[in-house]
């Protein structure tokens, strides 16, 4: 068989070395007889797991004491409820950055529940997108929270500035770009992000959330989205999804052998560059975002010719390099390049769109 690298956005190929030690241990995990997802999360095997997992998330991201780490069911977009629920008795309303279809997608979800308002938008300049700054001058200091997307999945886009929204408190979707680099999180009321992509499998989410606001959710909030109600459950009022949070403790550990976020994030930036240089001297692709906006875990690109789409899908499959197909609200195609991809993946790509390149200019 060749090698398969595999670049989808999500869910995402996880660490070889994490998939290698659950297939070892997944009829019998710590020589218990039987799978760590057929034993009780009461137990206190799976609750030292549990335990386990939070304290190298903690310790991966310097999480402060003052905050909880809540293991969440319903994905990224389960969040996009949750947080207006729980934050509605904060304020009526909420103030957004939109900056593609995640952020577009929250700001939906939390018009549900109060009044949403739009503060900056991504906008074209020169034919890229850039996103502008925010400043406290612009967020109403009476508005629930601000929230933003560190990461457009769909578009390519990266937020590396923290947006300063004075005492609001700032929440972060950061399901696409969470532990790809070092991050201060004491700048944050609230992260969350889902965990297929830089995590682990889908349908879990981590929701990081500052003490003090765990205790202004609408009287209507379902208990187990209840932010208090979980952290006093230890994320366990009902049963969590343990086998993606023993999944989710496998690339935390793996996570600290590669050195933590610091270092991963040092790779993930020589990923990224070679792919942005092979995509700018290409005379051939197009990335249309700006620099200081371009994502380090999805590289999005154009062909000269959408006819050409096909073509390439097809002899990047027979390559082995899978799943660069873009979203389909925006074509192209996009390559995403999360922890788990090694370098060599990378490589493999660019040398693949050089010669596809070579052979159709
Ligand atoms: C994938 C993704 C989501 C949605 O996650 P679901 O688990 O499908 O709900 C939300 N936000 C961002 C930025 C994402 O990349």
């Amino acid at each position: 068989m060749t090698k398969i690298y595999n670049f989808c956005a999500g869910p995402a190929m996880l660490p070889a070395a994490v998939m290698q030690q659950a297939q070892a241990e997944f009829l019998d995990w710590q020589s218990m007889g039987r799978s760590v997802m057929e034993i009780s999360h009461r137990s206190k095997e799976y609750i030292a797991l549990a335990e386990t997992a939070e304290q190298d998330l903690r310790d991966l991201l310097c999480v402060p004491d003052n905050y909880k780490v809540l293991f969440a069911q319903g994905g990224g977009r389960g969040q996009f409820s949750s947080v207006p629920m729980n934050l509605r008795e904060r304020g009526d309303s909420a103030d957004f950055l939109l900056t593609g279809s995640w952020s577009e997608g929250a700001i939906t979800e939390a018009s549900k529940f109060l009044k949403t308002n739009v503060v900056g938008k991504v906008v074209m300049q020169d034919g890229l997108c850039t996103v502008p700054s925010i400043t406290a001058a612009q967020i109403d200091q009476n508005s629930a929270y601000f929230h933003y997307c560190s990461n457009e999945t769909v578009d390519g886009i990266e937020i590396n500035e923290i947006p300063d929204c004075g005492d609001v408190p700032l929440v972060a979707d950061m399901s696409s770009n969470i532990l790809s680099k070092p991050i201060d999180v004491s700048k944050f009321g609230i992260i969350y992000a889902g965990a297929q992509k830089n995590i682990g499998p889908s349908g879990l989410s981590v929701v990081i959330v500052r003490d003090d606001l765990l205790n202004f959710a609408m009287p209507e909030t379902p208990t187990f989205l209840h932010y208090q109600t979980m952290a006093n459950y230890g994320s366990m009022y009902n049963t969590p999804p343990t086998y993606s949070w023993y999944l989710a403790g496998l690339v935390f550990k793996w996570l600290k052998e590669q050195g933590g976020v610091a270092s991963i994030a040092q790779k993930n930036a020589e990923k990224a560059v070679l792919l942005y240089e092979c995509i700018d001297e290409s005379g051939f692709y197009v990335n249309k975002v700006h620099p200081d906006f371009r994502s380090k875990m999805n590289v999005t690109f154009h062909l000269p010719n959408p006819d050409l789409d096909a073509i390439f899908i097809t002899e990047s499959e027979q390559a082995g390099l899978t799943a660069l197909k873009g979203h389909r609200n925006v074509g192209g195609m996009r390559a995403s390049i999360y922890n788990a991809m090694p370098i060599e993946g990378v490589v493999a790509l660019t040398e693949f769109m050089r010669d596809f390149a070579r052979r159709h200019k």
